[in-house]
């Protein structure tokens, strides 16, 4: 039985050994009284690592966007953002069912930006007639691509102009900064594009391979808030420094190695190049995106199928999403590349 190459997500990796020791050996105690040590380490850990006063850990990155909107606004406000944001798309509209918050989605650019000239129009005057606005939300890498960090500047400099607060959905901030720090150092440049921002959301259960978890960053007062709110939604957890001690880990063993994923998916993406009814993004991280085009859309879910029969796992119909991380290997990936090569000669 050879073993599974799964692309589905970067979320799918196991705890490591090294990790698991780390885990087995966490001091605990029981973090609704506060007193659970290795939460509040962690907590000051990325916390200080970012540029901020203060950091919640909750159980998930949705968790942690809905502590972050419902911090910021009250109900009848607005939080501006994009539409393939996760915390608009994917959540399920927490925000608008649990907080009465109004997202305004605007459309993104091709560069995965919202241009400045639409968030000034989505802000609405004073007036009874409107949601009042308040924040706006960025993601970065939006779907594995990099937003730059000119544009960062720009947007949250407008925002600070029209009075909005700005959060920004890190899940995989530190995949953004290992690339974007192009060798350099990616701790410095993460809280470079974090400090950009009012509160920053960071999943550990991602590329950095924790088995669960996020933080929410921001000033104490904020994060205050984000903790009643995070209990309201059943997050308060008790023995928790288990896993905030492998998140701990992951900050310290898995970040700079997140540049290996990113060569990964790039030899990937190499491997597929020039394969008819194939349509590859150069990927700028972790995410390959691959079309099918013209009749292969006919052979999509049979694409699928022949994948997992070779023990390779993707998602996405008419367009496969590719996902490198921890657990996938360099054999793993052109195991991967020769499969679909194989398809696709029959
Ligand atoms: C995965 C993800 C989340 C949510 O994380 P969960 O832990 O799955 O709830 C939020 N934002 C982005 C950008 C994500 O990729």
């Amino acid at each position: 039985m050879t073993t599974l190459v799964d692309l589905r997500s970067d979320t799918v990796t196991r705890p490591t050994a090294a990790m698991r020791a780390a885990m087995a050996a966490a001091p605990l105690g029981d973090d609704v009284f506060g007193d659970d040590t290795s939460v509040n380490a962690l907590q000051e850990k990325i916390a200080g690592m970012l540029g901020f006063e203060a950091a919640l850990f909750v159980p998930t990155g949705t968790q942690s966007n809905l502590c972050a909107v419902l911090a910021h606004c009250q109900r009848g406000d607005e939080y501006i953002v994009g539409q393939m944001q996760h915390c608009y798309r994917w959540e399920g509209g927490g925000a608008a069912v649990f907080g009465s918050v109004q997202p305004q989605p605007i459309a993104h650019q091709p560069d995965g930006t919202l241009a400045l000239a639409d968030i000034e129009a989505a802000v609405k005057p004073d007036d009874p007639h409107y949601a009042r606005s308040r924040l706006l939300a960025l993601e970065n890498t939006l779907g594995g691509q990099l937003i730059p960090m000119t544009y960062i500047e720009d947007a949250t400099a407008l925002a600070r102009r029209l009075g909005l607060a700005t959060h920004l959905d890190g899940a995989r901030l530190f995949n953004a900064a290992v690339a974007q720090a192009a060798g350099g150092d990616p701790y410095a440049q993460a809280r470079r594009i974090a400090q950009r921002f009012d509160s920053v959301s960071v999943c550990f259960s991602k590329g950095l391979g924790a088995p669960v978890g996020s933080a929410l960053c921001g000033s104490r007062e904020l994060i205050a808030r984000a903790r009643r709110i995070r209990k309201m939604a059943g997050g308060g957890m008790r023995q928790a420094g288990m896993l905030a001690a492998a998140a701990s880990h992951a900050l310290d063993h898995h970040v700079e190695r997140l540049a290996e994923d990113h060569a990964l998916a790039r030899r990937l993406a190499d491997a597929l190049v020039g394969i008819d009814g194939l349509r590859v993004e150069p990927p700028q991280t972790n995410m390959l995106f691959v079309d099918l085009v013209g009749a292969a859309r006919d052979r999509s879910a049979a694409l699928l199928k022949h994948l997992a029969d070779q023990g390779v796992l993707a998602i996405g119909l008419y367009r496969l999403r590719l996902v490198t991380h921890l657990d996938v290997d360099t054999a793993g990936v052109d195991r991967a590349a020769a499969a679909i090569r194989q398809f696709f000669a029959r």
